[in-house]
């Protein structure tokens, strides 16, 4: 015999129900077995049930309408897969069961009380529909077919919700109705009844568990789990896109992963599977011919670490200090004793934590189990004289148990570590820690919110190699941010777009951008607002997270330290941040250390020249800067590179550099000289000095008539006016063989900004074009200053330093 077990969702409609009696079928015609199929409720029932019961009980009539709908539901499936002769046969027992239901339903509603009974009752009618259905659907396709009610063979104790079987009277039951000689027998999973015959259950997902009764009583040769995924995965794949299916994991394994909240097989089922050394296997109904998950005792050599990883969520935490004492003996006392009374009023503690030099210890248990808990123990402290001067009690709320699974673990060290440093390098808190006794199963309490992350950061630790994706949340999609946009997907897809943003809207999401057709897509985005991005960049649950901002905004740096204290790392052209107050740079430098987090900003000097990393290079090792000299604005480069050559006035030098988009829209947003202090003040800081932008004199081009004029027109006119003595000077500068520099000098005393003519021994004199150029001398750079040179401006050479600074990011 063989045991088929069919979950909601491989019964949730007609064509489902088809494709399982196809498997039924072929299982049949490949191999010589007698089947015995156990189906779960229709999927979505058994949780429509319940609400039904809650509206009836809180005396909401509008339960009656959605139960009309469920059977409306139930009749159309039947229809579906039988023929018109048959269903009148059918149809009376169905509208009987939905006229049991009905009256119990309106039982709840008239006494407005849920007892658990009751709800256990009404619960399980998705089982006794669903399988009387599948029951004829299958004799209707031809097969030789029998119901078996599960309320006559499953015996079970009244304990209503999560009943305990009576295994020995059970497998009797059951030993009587599956001897026959039927190709199939059909029942319900997950219900049963008590010895005075009222009907319970066994727990949410306890049809994998019936499952394995009916086939340990049956000494079956195998239980099937039909579902809708592909076998055990090392995670849940709806949680974690990166998992992949387990060929095979042993009994213990898989009852820890379910436990811990591998919802895929009910923890029960292992046990009455492992005590007859039935194989359970896990296959997929939607694609049948994977090879799914073999569960037995064989332990399958594994060069992974880890088996799996799980995350448990509804959890609660109860914390016990014990205080004036310092006998830890009394603490285990009070937690051995608490323990039983726990299991006593059926509270099932998932895990136990105790700090052995501190007398205290926190229970882990599911939400639902908060206020009874909380009552025993109450009860418990004032029934012994515990007063709260003793112990304390605290609870927290709204967390989850992230666990990492596997029998490779045993007495391997440095995996604890791993999982906890993961942990930690992603900034999620640890309530409470926990080693399963089996040495199987490490576990730990953090909040809700941050389960999806710590699940997708601890898979990717242990299960996929070290260079990850990166994701970025571009903000500002100006010249530099599309450009970068267009150059991104050269690099395969190791590093992904995840949200964008521009000064319009903005859009943050977890599957990656396909950015053919970024524009139109952040168009439909949400209103732009600085923080609301934040905010959804910072929840969104993935790894190496990388924010880009490609604007000139003095407002969007000021979000770099909540970033960072994410440990969402930085890239940017901006110069603003670092070229802003000195304190907060300050801060962005302590943030990045703190945090061990990436702030990079080579292109906020001489695009992707790499001259600030040479700076911090020499810095770190020690090398101490005396001086610097450097052109770092490709304009007053190339206006003076052009007018120092050329026999045209000064003012025709400009417009043609305006003309060429060389410029700002106003040129005298070069001309004022404040873009290139900036960026030389961020120079002045890698070195060591704590100085403010006004800290750099800058010694103006030109008089002020030209800055106070009211339009480019008048502005111009002035710079014409300059033109006499620009040339003269310039006929000058030939006679000597000289030509105009705009240069930055800095030294440790002072930084200055200042047209300087240089002859042609001076490392700047061969400038050409609008490239930048920077000077270093240093103590290893003395008599040769360290130089370099190349365009210093342009989106494709910018975003080229952008992607360098992102590679740096990954490869780290
Ligand atoms: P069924 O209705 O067939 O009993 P369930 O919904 O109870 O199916 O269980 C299957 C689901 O379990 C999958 O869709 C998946 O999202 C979830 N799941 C959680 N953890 C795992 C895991 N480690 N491997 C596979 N599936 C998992
Ligand atoms: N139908 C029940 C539930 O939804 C049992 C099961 O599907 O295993 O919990
Ligand atoms: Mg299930």
């Amino acid at each position: 015999m063989l045991v088929l077990k069919f979950g909601g969702s491989s019964v949730a409609n007609a064509d489902n129900i088809r494709q399982v009696i196809q498997i039924i079928q072929n299982t049949l015609n490949t191999r010589n077995n007698q089947l015995i199929v156990v189906v779960s409720a229709l999927g979505g029932v058994t949780d429509e049930l319940i609400q039904l019961a809650r509206l009836a009980a809180s005396g909401n009539d509008s339960y009656q309408e959605r139960l009309q709908h469920l059977f409306t539901q139930h009749d159309q499936v039947l229809s579906a897969l039988v023929n018109v002769n048959q269903l009148q046969s059918v149809q009376p027992i169905l509208v009987k069961k939905y006229s049991q239901l009905t009256q119990l339903l309106q039982g709840v509603s008239l006494l407005q009380e849920l007892p658990n009974s009751t709800l256990d009752a009404i619960t399980s009618f998705g089982e006794q529909l669903s399988s009387l259905i599948i029951a004829f659907a299958i004799q209707a396709h031809g097969i030789d077919c029998e119901f078996v009610d599960s309320l006559q063979i499953i015996r079970t104790d009244s304990h209503f919700g999560s009943a305990r079987v009576d295994l020995s009277t059970t497998y009797q039951l059951c030993r009587s109705v599956f001897s026959g000689s039927k190709s199939v027998y059909v029942c319900g999973g997950f219900i049963g009844s008590d010895t005075e015959g009222k009907i319970t259950t066994l727990g949410r997902g306890g049809s994998d568990y019936t499952a394995a009764i009916v086939g340990a009583a049956m000494e079956v040769e195998v239980i099937e789990i039909w579902t809708d995924v592909d076998g055990v995965f090392t995670a849940d794949p709806r949680k974690v896109p990166t998992a992949f299916p387990l060929t095979a994991i042993t009994y213990a394994e898989a009852g820890e992963l379910a436990h811990f909240g591998a919802k895929v097989i009910h923890p029960k089922t292992m046990y009455p599977a492992q005590q007859k050394g039935i194989p359970i296997i896990i296959k997929n109904t939607f694609n049948p011919t994977a090879p799914g998950t073999i569960i037995s005792d064989q332990q399958v050599a594994n060069s992974r670490p880890i088996t799996g990883v799980t995350a448990l969520t509804d959890v609660s935490l109860l914390n016990l200090s014990i205080t004036q004492t310092g006998d830890s003996h009394q603490t285990e006392l009070v937690l051995g004793q608490l323990l039983s009374l726990l299991n006593q009023a059926n509270i099932e503690v998932i895990l136990v934590s105790q700090a052995s030099y501190e007398n205290s210890f926190s229970l882990a248990i599911s939400s639902k189990f908060l206020s009874p808990a909380t009552q025993v123990i109450h009860q418990y402290l004032a029934t012994n004289g515990l007063g709260q001067t003793n112990i304390s009690l605290k609870t927290t709320s709204n967390l989850a148990i992230v666990s990492i699974i596997g029998h490779q673990m045993r007495g391997v060290p440095g995996i604890a570590g791993r999982f906890f440093q993961t942990l930690g390098k992603h900034h999620i808190n640890v309530y409470a820690i926990a080693q399963g006794a089996s040495e199987l199963t490490i576990s730990a309490v953090i909040d809700y919110e941050q389960h999806l992350l710590s699940l997708r950061a601890v898979h990717q630790e242990f299960f996929t190699e070290p260079s990850e994706k990166l994701h970025i949340f571009l903000v500002g999609t100006g010249l530099i941010g599309s450009t970068l946009l267009k150059q991104l997907p050269a690099l395969g897809n190791q590093i992904v777009v995840n949200g964008l943003a521009n000064s319009k809207r903005f859009l943050v999401q977890p599957e990656p951008l396909i950015l053919d057709n970024w524009s139109e897509q952040l168009n439909q985005g949400q209103p732009w607002q600085l923080d609301r991005f934040i905010q959804e960049v910072i929840n969104l649950p993935l790894p190496n997270k990388v924010l880009v901002d490609c604007t000139a905004s003095a407002e969007v740096p000021t979000v770099y330290p909540q970033l960072l204290n994410h440990r969402i790392a930085i890239v940017t052209p901006n110069k603003k941040a670092n070229s802003g107050p000195y304190s907060f740079y300050q801060e962005l430098k302590t943030l990045t250390k703190q945090n061990r987090v990436k702030y990079l900003y080579e292109t906020t000097v001489g695009a992707a020249l790499p001259i600030i990393q040479t700076i911090q290079d020499l810095v770190a090792t020690g090398d101490e800067i005396i001086r610097i000299e450097a052109i770092l604005s490709g304009t007053l480069s190339y206006i003076f590179n052009t007018f120092s050559v050329s026999d045209e006035p000064f003012s025709q030098i400009v417009r043609q550099a305006q003309a060429k988009g060389y410029t700002e829209p106003d040129p005298r947003d070069d001309l004022n000289g404040v873009d290139m202090a900036r960026k030389l003040l961020i120079l002045a800081r890698e070195i060591g000095l704590a100085w403010e932008l006004p800290d750099i004199i800058i010694e103006p081009i030109l008089p002020a008539s030209c800055f106070t004029a009211n339009s480019l027109d008048e502005f111009y006119q002035e710079l014409v006016k300059l033109d006499f003595e620009f040339n003269q000077k310039r006929a000058l500068a030939k006679q000597q063989q000289k030509v105009f520099r705009y240069v930055g000098q800095l030294d440790r005393n002072q930084a200055k900004l200042a047209l300087m003519l240089v002859d042609q021994n001076h490392p700047f004199f061969n400038l050409t074009g609008s490239d930048n150029i920077i000077s270093i001398t240093s103590r290893r750079y003395q008599t040769n200053p360290l130089v370099i040179k190349g365009p210093g401006a342009g989106a494709e050479v910018t975003v080229g330093g952008i992607l360098a600074d992102l590679l740096k990011i990954k490869t780290n």
